[in-house]
């Protein structure tokens, strides 16, 4: 049987991470199967329908490398991929369930049930519409038979009828079994009274006719498996496999993870930009496969040492045995630590080719670009930190003031009208190093302290790449200005 998952968003928003690592682990899986990778766009609840979030899921997923084998955009034979473009489907397999007794009609006015509601609250209870209490209420299984067809010109749901007593086994491949009592579950409304399915019947009808025979979920629908199971078991129906993902923790790991704490603590917590006002991972300098690679890791291990995984490997290392029960806590320094892994293992052709890097060299000379990229890459966490490694590259530099006081006492004017002149007079490039090593020997001068000089009048700080490869980017000329405004900077004035 061919591996069918599916992912199933709602078009509610941004995609938050929890929802990027389910279509993750669902793509990894079918992958891993030679499956097919499904995305089904769960958009029947009109109330909580965002516009724009379907092509956000979309661009998120291409950007990720995840493209759907079938969905709304590219079609597929289980099709239409919408749930609001199957309305007849779910009218159809309702009524199934209304002729075999497994649902009925509630035709309830809003007002009864509040003040049901009401008194259960009062007496600390939660009130529940059930066998125990459901011929007392106005439904197809208390009125007169006769009278049911009027009665639906009126506003009517359809509930499930959830047999008392009944142990109802469920069983997910991260948690194992689980067995619950019926007694516990109240008759789901499985069509609202707008005509529209509730997410439960409509995820049960899609899965069942696209043929989905895994279902990779956020752990918040785990209770909601016995009323998925008991659907399947009224149509007939042999359900999927299920294994519900555990939840991202917040980075200090006390609760789920929310925006609000990308907001608090500056990172990104959706994988592309929303609007204006919020940024995603891409748009943090992260690569696709950088955030990838670390979104698996977050509740999966492959068993192994191993932290670093291209797309490829992570297709063929995955496995359900590896996705841990308990939360999985973010940590935004691993994802850039990752990130960096993915980034140093580029080529600088390839990496000063990436859009984002070349807005950054926007103002540098497109030759020096690859040499730039060569010397900076292994500095770089995300893309977005090649700015702050660049600012020496065309700007006059601004001192560092601790380092400046540092070095005032040690004479620093005349260390740099030493190495002016040393390199002044080289007529060679690329053997600064070993001239000035000897000039310093010759005069006495401290190394450490003759390169804190050089530094600090080339970059303006005593971090950065190494200072010879530096000196040929900026080239003799430049050099050499920069080295006589140090001087004057340190120069004595009377
Ligand atoms: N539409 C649901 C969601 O967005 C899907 C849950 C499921 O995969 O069954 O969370």
């Amino acid at each position: 049987m061919k591996t069918r998952v599916r992912f199933a968003p709602s078009p509610t928003g941004p995609l938050h991470i929890g929802g990027i690592r389910t279509a993750l682990f669902s793509y990894l899986y079918a992958r891993k199967r030679n499956g097919v990778f499904v995305l089904r766009v769960e958009d029947t609840d009109v109330k909580r329908y965002v516009k724009g979030s379907e092509e956000y899921i979309q661009k998120a997923l291409e950007w990720c490398g995840m493209t759907p084998d079938e969905g709304p955009s590219c079609g597929g034979n289980f099709g239409p991929y919408r749930q609001s473009e199957r309305m007849e489907i779910y009218s159809k397999h309702i009524e199934k369930l209304i002729l075999t007794g497994k649902a009925y009609y509630a035709f309830d006015k809003t007002e009864i049930l509040s003040n049901e509601r009401e008194s259960a609250e009062k007496k600390g209870e939660t009130f529940k519409y059930c066998a125990k209490n459901r011929m007392r209420f106005e439904n197809s299984l208390t009125i007169a038979k006769g009278k049911v067809k009027a009665k639906l010109n009126d506003k009517y749901v359809v509930r499930l009828k959830i047999e008392p007593g009944r142990k109802i086994s469920i069983f997910d491949e991260i948690r194992g079994a689980v067995e619950i009592n019926s007694d516990h579950l109240d008759d789901k409304i499985l069509m609202k009274s707008d005509g529209l399915p509730t997410y439960h019947f409509a995820n049960v009808v899609d899965d069942q006719l696209m043929e989905i025979n895994c279902v990779i979920r956020g752990e918040e629908w785990l209770p909601s498996l016995p009323i998925h199971q008991l659907i399947y078991e009224a149509f007939g129906w042999e359900p999927p496999k299920f294994m519900h993902l555990p939840l991202i923790l917040k980075q200090s790991g006390n609760g789920k993870l929310s925006k609000r704490d990308g907001n608090k603590e500056g990172f990104p917590v959706f994988p592309l930009a929303w609007g204006d006002s919020v940024d995603g991972f891409k748009e943090n300098g992260f690569l696709p496969e950088g955030f990838i690679n670390y979104l698996a890791l977050l509740g999966w291990n492959s068993g192994t040492n191993q932290e670093i995984f291209k797309i490829d490997e992570l297709i063929d290392s995955f496995s359900v045995d590896g996705i841990q029960k308990g939360g999985a806590r973010f940590d935004y320094e691993k994802a850039k630590w990752t990130n960096h892994q993915h980034l140093i293992k580029l080529s600088a052709e390839k990496l000063s080719n990436l859009p984002s890097i070349k807005a950054q060299l926007k103002e540098v000379e497109t030759s020096k670009h690859k040499e730039l990229i060569k010397l900076l890459k292994d500095r770089l966490f995300t893309l977005n930190d090649l700015k702050s490694e660049i600012g020496w590259v065309n700007k006059i530099v601004q001192y560092d003031e601790k380092i400046v006081t540092k070095l005032k006492s040690k004479s620093p004017a005349l260390i740099l009208k030493g190495i002016s002149n040393v390199i002044g007079n080289n007529t060679v490039l690329d053997n600064h190093k070993d001239l000035l090593i000897h000039w310093a020997k010759e005069n006495e001068i401290n190394f450490g302290l003759m390169m804190q000089c050089f530094r600090i009048a080339l970059v303006g700080k005593l971090t950065g790449p190494d200072i010879f490869s530096i000196c040929n980017i900026l080239g003799k000329n430049v050099t050499l200005e920069r080295l006589n405004c140090a001087i004057s900077f340190f120069e004595p004035k009377n």
